[in-house]
């Protein structure tokens, strides 16, 4: 085992001086690949190993758990006192922070992490009486503004005062209203949502310094990976930690910033030297990671964007393979064109393991899947349907959240029904309007439905419900978490109701037993209860081990792996391919009207070629099944971008030349033949009506012959059918087709 300064021996020199940082800020900021997180980790190393900092003090904060699991592994190889590394996602750490001394802030012992689908679930209880808020409104509408104004750490009072009046649509002041309404019924029920476990952390902070003290004292020197996509909560939290020790390492690239939708802030890393003026900074300048002929199409694309800090970025590796597009007649013949070449690499020598396929919306994957599975390819797919948002794995999980949280109204109302225990929508009301007078929970209510008179008829089903929870809750404390989770299912009744489902029921009690499974193996590597086996359950991320196996169980662990381009971020494969290079999915269809959105887009298929080490090959349709129609498609506009750096083959892999100007319409002279039975290929025009005429963004002023001056708030469709939301200071909101309305720029 190699400590001191020989670990540095495997860096170059920038990486190296980066990796001897002792004390105070600094910034490390390079393209992909170019080691930043393989520097973090052995700053870290280093730390230990030559400065003698006792690991018990370091903090790194990654993206995913994963990928915290992963760095640890990494360093434990460097150096002793590894496993003593606090290592986590930021939501991770705040749910440790806050369950040591979220009491101080009026979080009571046992609360549970409500997730989106909990978080929807109360909105649609408390829209209907908030006036502004339509019947058609979404709960997915307002949980998206609630998660957004957490990001911005925005309280409901802030939501309200500031900006223009409609939010996504809403009147301003009543999505603040529900904002408040949920803030009070979530709080009632001892719980939080995911927002929370940074905001609440953010705000224990504030309020009790010597809370933040004694958390400084686990963490005197920070680090944060991917710092790029962090938003302002983040943020927040990270500036707090650090304001005692100011050791804080952070290492990111602007070019990967892809989850502005959820509020990341690419400002973050750009302002890091305001923020710290004595940071030192270091640029890494050389990719380790992909061949030379990948890393020039990576650069060449993202030299289009234009709000970006200019960084250089040279290959190490050879040129090696070029780089290969190859455009489909249709979807299915997409499909097949990556599940031969996959057949053929692995002729080659390749593992299933070392080749991705990446795709830009989860929908694409179903094709792909039948493509490899047809040829009997093994696939694991990260972040499908995931297991734990399966109808009896949630159940199951209500049950276990309730006996420990008894508060838990959710998820109360979640399984009353499951099996069905003779309380109907009357009873619930009723129990409900007690539990609301006597401000108390639900269950409280049903223990006390007879004693108390709530319910005249079916009293005693309420109190037997009440009891079978008390059970519950006993045993929760009593087994370990599979064992628990087995009693659970065993004794509330909930495997007579699957028995009756048939043959779906059987697949729903194989869920099961996986997930009493997952408890078990969980709780080999974990010490903990079953409230701690919940948080990490609620804390999976589409890409954390736990979740993809459980996903995936059954397949051979020798497997291509199939993600989408988010959740590829920070990995690496000797062979990618990228499907669906088109008009409408890379860029994405919603990225055409959003502000800024084009070059999101163009981030992310940066994000998605820099992981392929070695074999890169892009992919597009002629013709492609969208929601149950097949349309014509049109290709990428970024494969324009980085023309002449490819090369474009038919369906067996030939080269097929074709005349620089004008590529984009040439079509294979071989006829098109493989499983998918795809004929002769014919020439499409560019019927698209995706580039047609974009002419309005959110946020732009417009002026209208008859209503004058107004913002637009949303753009929606494409073409002719182009429709604006405008609000008019005069006539207040109006839906307009952009063909018909008149509008100018004002
Ligand atoms: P991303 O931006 O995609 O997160 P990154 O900058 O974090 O990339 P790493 O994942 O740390 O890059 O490194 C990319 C690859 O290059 C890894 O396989 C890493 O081991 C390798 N690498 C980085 N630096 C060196 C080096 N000095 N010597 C040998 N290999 C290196
Ligand atoms: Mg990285």
């Amino acid at each position: 085992m190699s400590t001191g300064p020989d670990l540095l021996q495997h860096l170059n020199d920038t990486q190296a001086q980066a990796a001897d940082h002792y004390t105070g800020p600094a910034l490390v900021i390079a393209g992909a690949g170019s080691g930043k997180t393989r520097t973090l980790i052995y700053r870290i190393a280093h730390l230990i190993g030559h400065y003698g900092v006792n690991p018990g003090e370091i903090l790194a904060v990654t993206f995913t758990n994963k990928a915290a699991a992963e760095m640890r592994e990494r360093a434990s190889h460097l150096v002793p006192g590894a496993d003593r590394l606090w290592m986590s996602t930021f939501h991770s750490a705040g749910v440790r922070i806050l369950r040591a001394y979220g009491e101080h802030i009026g979080l009571r012992r046992g609360f549970v992490i409500y997730d989106d689908d909990d978080q929807q679930d109360i909105l649609k209880e408390i829209m209907g009486s908030i006036p502004g808020i339509g019947p058609d409104t979404s709960p997915r509408v307002l949980r998206a503004i609630i998660d957004r104004a957490k990001s911005n750490l925005l309280t409901p009072a802030d939501l309200g005062r500031s900006g223009e009046p409609f939010i996504s649509g809403l009147p301003r002041e009543a999505a603040a209203e529900a904002y408040r309404r949920y803030e009070a019924r979530k709080k009632g029920q001892n719980a939080i949502d995911f927002g929370d476990l940074i905001t609440e952390t953010v705000r224990l902070f504030h309020e009790f310094p010597a809370v933040l003290n004694a958390v400084q004292n686990r963490a005197k020197f920070i680090h944060v990976d991917e710092y790029q996509d962090t938003n302002k909560a983040q943020y927040e939290l990270t500036r707090l930690l650090a304001s005692r020790d100011r050791n804080l390492l952070v290492v990111g690239d602007p070019d990967q910033s892809i989850y502005k939708f959820r509020g990341a802030d690419i400002q973050n890393i750009l302002d890091f030297q305001k923020d710290y003026p004595d940071a030192k900074v270091y640029m890494l300048e050389h990719n380790y990671r992909s061949s030379a002929r990948v890393l020039s199409v990576a650069n060449r694309l993202i030299e289009n964007n234009t709000e970006r800090l200019d960084k250089t970025l040279v290959a190490v590796k050879e040129e090696g393979h070029p780089v290969v597009f190859h455009r489909a007649t249709d979807h299915r013949g997409e499909g097949d064109f990556v599940a031969q070449w996959l057949t053929l690499l692995r002729g080659e020598g390749r593992a299933w393991n070392d080749m991705a396929v990446l795709y830009r919306t989860n929908a694409q994957s179903r094709v792909i899947e039948e493509s490899l599975r047809r040829v009997q390819i093994p696939a694991k797919i990260v972040g499908g349907v995931g297991f734990y948002d399966r109808r009896e794995i949630r159940d199951v999980l209500a049950y276990a959240r309730l006996a420990i949280n008894p508060q838990d109204d959710v998820a109360l109302r979640r399984i009353i029904g499951r099996p069905r225990r003779g309380i109907g929508d009357t009873a619930l009301e009723k129990l409900l309007e007690w539990a609301r007078v006597n401000e108390t929970s639900l269950l409280t209510a049903c223990a006390n439905a007879a004693e108390r008179g709530i319910l005249d008829r079916g009293a005693q089903k309420a109190v037997d419900f009440a009891n079978l929870m008390q059970g519950l809750s006993d045993a929760a404390d009593a087994y370990r978490p599979a064992e628990f989770l087995r009693i659970v299912i065993d004794t509330t009744g909930y495997l007579d109701l699957l028995r009756q489902e048939g043959q779906e029921g059987q697949v729903r009690m194989e869920n099961l037993d996986e997930l009493v499974n997952a408890a078990q193996e969980w709780a080999d590597e974990n010490e903990g209860t079953i409230a701690d086996f919940l948080d990490d359950a609620a804390l999976l991320s589409s890409v954390d081990d736990m979740r993809t196996k459980a996903e995936n169980k059954g397949a051979p662990e020798d497997a291509v792996t199939l993600m989408t381009l988010h959740n590829a971020k920070g990995l690496e494969f000797p062979v990618v391919f990228i499907v669906g290079t088109e008009e409408g999915l890379l860029p994405s269809r919603g990225a055409l009207t959003e502000a800024g959105g084009i070059e999101e887009e163009r981030r992310l298929f940066y994000v998605g070629i820099t992981r392929a080490m070695e074999r890169l090959f892009l992919t597009a349709a002629e013709n492609r099944m969208q929601y149950g129609k097949t349309n014509a498609a049109e290709d990428s506009r970024f494969l324009e971008e980085i023309e002449g750096d490819f090369e474009t083959v038919d369906p067996y892999g030939q080269v097929v030349e074709y005349r620089q100007k004008s590529w984009k319409n040439y079509r294979p002279t071989v006829p098109a033949h493989g499983a998918s039975g795809a004929g002769q290929s014919v020439a499409v025009k560019n019927t698209s009506p995706l580039t047609a005429g974009m002419a309005y963004r959110g946020g732009e002023k417009v002026r209208h012959p008859k209503f004058g001056e107004g913002q637009v708030l949303a753009v929606a469709g494409m073409g002719e059918k182009q429709e604006v939301t405008v609000h008019f200071a005069s006539a207040g909101v109006k839906k307009l087709i952009v063909k018909f309305a008149n509008l100018t720029p004002a």
